[in-house]
């Protein structure tokens, strides 16, 4: 038998049984097993760690662990600048696109109202989640830590929010994404950029009352859904201005 100390740090702690949190855990075991297989018995999925130190020393996930080691795991930690450690992640990503497990429709229409690149469908497995994220490179946006588990899924985030309103602002603080905000410029339908129309090539299939009111006009390149300024644009706008004092208040 084979014994060691481990510490989890942060928000790492969110996926601890609770006589686990932020305390010294002495663990033991049998044979050979890998740090990353080690970690995840522990319920916390691979994808939240950003950095194992072992005795001191920074350590890839296939390291197999041996009696008396010292295991320290850390989330993605801005403070923690020490070049020289080895980071788990890739490299952050300049311009994030996401896969959304199929229970967030909500968080995915609120995603795409402010423009980001949101694959959802409702009817999804996880292994095409998985898959999807794997060859778009995206990143998994679930409540499902059992999705972030999987090896072939690099990049996931947990949402530790239920409510779709606080989720948008988790995603957003959690991502920075604030200067990324492009509001009106997906479709919310289908995910689908939205391009400006003249209002005669769409004057069949709207209502005359709307093209009587209305100037500027959009359609999805992918569905062909259009979309014009009107009250639901001027609703979606107070919904942009809500999630972003709630980021204010937030981050002050
Ligand atoms: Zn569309």
């Amino acid at each position: 038998m084979k014994k060691v100390h481990f510490r989890f740090y942060e928000e790492l702690n969110d996926f601890l049984p609770k006589k686990y949190k932020k305390k010294d855990i002495e663990h033991t075991f049998y044979g050979l097993v890998s740090i990353k297989d080690m970690i995840q018995s522990f319920n916390v999925p691979h994808t939240e760690v950003d950095l194992i130190l072992i005795n001191g020393q920074s350590v890839g996930f296939n390291y197999l662990v041996n009696d008396g080691d010292r295991i320290s795991v850390y989330p993605e930690y801005e403070s923690f600048d020490i070049s020289s450690v080895q980071k788990l992640r890739p490299k952050p990503m300049r311009r994030p696109r996401f896969v959304l497990d199929v229970h967030l429709g909500k968080l995915a229409r609120l995603m795409r109202m402010l423009g980001f690149d949101v694959f959802y469908e409702n009817y999804l497995t996880d292994e095409q989640i998985s898959d999807i994220a794997k060859k778009e490179k995206r990143c998994v946006l679930t409540r499902d830590v059992g999705i972030l588990k999987r090896t072939e899924v690099e990049r996931g985030y947990w949402l530790r929010n239920t409510d779709p309103d606080l989720q948008i602002v988790e995603v957003i603080d959690r991502f920075h994404l604030t200067g990324s905000i492009k509001e009106f410029t997906r479709c919310i339908s289908c995910n689908g950029k939205l391009l400006e129309i003249d209002k005669e090539l769409i004057k069949d299939e709207v209502p005359q009352k709307v093209l009587d009111q209305y100037n500027l006009f959009y359609y999805c390149r992918d569905c062909g859904k259009i979309y014009w300024k009107g009250s639901h644009y001027f609703d979606m706008i107070k919904n942009v201005n809500d999630i972003k004092e709630k980021l204010r208040k937030g981050t002050s």
